[in-house]
């Protein structure tokens, strides 16, 4: 049962706290939680994707009030797997949604390289037991739907939440003390402050950054998933397994406790500049893996239809703020999928800007600053390593050569141990101390 208890501080600030059952962290007095809200108008997201939803969660549970703003007919993932590393499982012990998102997750027991044109094994990297040793959490991968669906379900429980559907953001304007946002029907909504989850083109990105259209990276994926029974026993594999090869690649990983079987094929590719979710061409697809091994192959042609995106991301930048306005997720640090941190950044995000108002005391600017001073490296770096790793991938000639040999040489778990400082994750608490 969940209870919002509203407490008068002083004559500017009040406070609207949640019954502690809710999470771990609601159980500190108004002071320590310095949960102010100086406006009678919400905090309004705009997006209700992974990255708006879990914003949407914390901050409602520090009491405030907050309306989800989503341009679709309903709230919904499209159906792909993602990889969630033990820097995101991190942030679902800290939510308290470590049991909710473990229940319907697949926890590999490694990750693995193999070469798509000989199927030789190039590297596999533990996990399990290796990763909670290493990192004190798991790496889990997990059905799209399913993870935004616990994000929606924890969101529905709480009063203070409004999730809005068909409420396209177009513009929006502020002043010193408030913003208004005007959808795409004509009407107008005042908000405390706004936050664009709007996603890779994001219109309030637009507004705020005005760096132009995303950066089209040249590589397109295709995806697609397959029932378990689908899938014949000497082509089915419990790792995550990359088969890398020239300008391709392709990765499979079992996804909801085994029921399914997630395949994503990426190629460099001239033909399209943008497109998010249509079909793909078979044929095209078949003749950028023609030289690939016969279990890469006969995968592929278990497929009938694909779908497809072009893969963007943009330069890194620090000014995704202005005043009551703040970008998170794609909108604020679009990435390539090649170290599959996208939405696992934007839920980091969420918990950042959560602790960044509370410290910051209900001044808005103060806190929407704070945050992307303590973000803007970190996803930066996520950003453009994430473009590196697709190179090592795709790799070829010398280049291929030489991966394959530092990956043999060294420890199993060499190429995991290069990316700790990410799977390390973020401490909420000592952010800002
Ligand atoms: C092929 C591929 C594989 C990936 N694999 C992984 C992975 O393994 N692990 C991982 O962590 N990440 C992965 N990602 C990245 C991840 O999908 C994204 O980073 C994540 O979904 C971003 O979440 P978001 O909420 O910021 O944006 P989105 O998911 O894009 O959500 C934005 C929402 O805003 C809505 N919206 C847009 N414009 C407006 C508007 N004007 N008004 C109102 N609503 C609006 C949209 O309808 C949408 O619901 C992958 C991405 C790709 C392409």
């Amino acid at each position: 049962m969940i209870r919002v208890i509203t407490v008068q501080i002083d004559s500017k600030y009040t406070y609207h706290l949640l019954t502690p059952s809710i999470h771990p962290f609601a159980t500190a007095s108004p002071q320590d939680t310095g949960l102010p809200v100086t406006s009678p108008h919400p905090i309004l997201i705009a997006g209700g994707g992974i990255g708006g939803l879990a914003t949407a969660l914390v901050l409602a549970r520090d009491g405030h009030a907050v309306t989800v703003l989503e341009q679709a007919s309903s709230f919904g993932e499209i159906g792909a797997g993602i990889q969630l590393g033990p820097n995101i499982f991190k942030m679902f012990a800290w939510l308290g949604l470590t049991d909710v998102v473990s229940k319907v997750s697949f926890f590999p027991p490694g990750l693995g390289m193999n070469d798509v044109r000989t199927g030789e094994k190039v590297v596999r990297v533990p996990l399990g037991d290796v990763s909670r040793a290493t990192y004190g959490f798991p790496y889990g991968v997990i059905y799209r739907a399913d993870l935004h669906q616990v994000f929606l379900d924890a969101c529905r429980e709480l009063p203070n939440i409004t999730l809005r559907t068909d409420a396209r953001l177009e513009s929006f304007e502020q002043t010193a003390d408030s913003v208004r946002v005007r959808l795409a029907n004509g009407e107008t909504l005042p908000g405390v402050a706004l936050i664009g989850a709007d996603g890779l083109w994001s219109k309030v990105r637009e507004a705020v950054v005005g760096d132009g259209k995303p950066r089209v990276s040249g590589h397109i994926a295709y995806r697609a998933v397959l029932k378990r029974e689908d899938v014949p026993t000497h082509l089915w594999s419990d790792d995550v397994l990359l088969w890398g090869g020239e300008k391709t690649h392709l990765v499979h990983y079992p996804l909801r406790r085994g029921e399914l079987f997630n395949l994503v094929a990426v190629f460099h590719s001239s033909k399209y500049d943008e497109g998010w979710n249509t079909f793909g061409d078979t044929a095209e697809l078949t003749e950028r893996f023609r030289d690939a091994c016969p279990q890469v192959r006969e995968l592929l042609g278990k497929i009938d239809t694909w779908k497809m995106w072009v893969l963007c991301d943009r330069e890194p930048v620090k000014n995704w703020t202005d005043r009551r306005v703040t970008l998170l997720g794609d909108a604020a640090h679009p990435m390539l999928q090649y170290l599959a941190q996208g939405a696992g950044q934007a839920i980091e995000d969420a918990v950042v800007l959560r602790e960044a108002l509370r410290v910051a005391r209900g001044d808005v600017p103060l806190a929407f600053q704070k945050y992307q001073q303590a973000r803007y490296l970190r996803t930066g770096r996520v950003q453009l390593t994430a473009r590196f790793y697709g190179d090592i991938y795709h790799a070829a000639g010398v280049q291929r050569e030489l991966r394959n040999q530092l990956f043999q040489s060294g420890q199993e778990s060499a190429g995991f141990a290069g990316l700790k400082w990410m799977y390390d994750g973020i401490e909420p608490s000592k952010l800002f101390q």
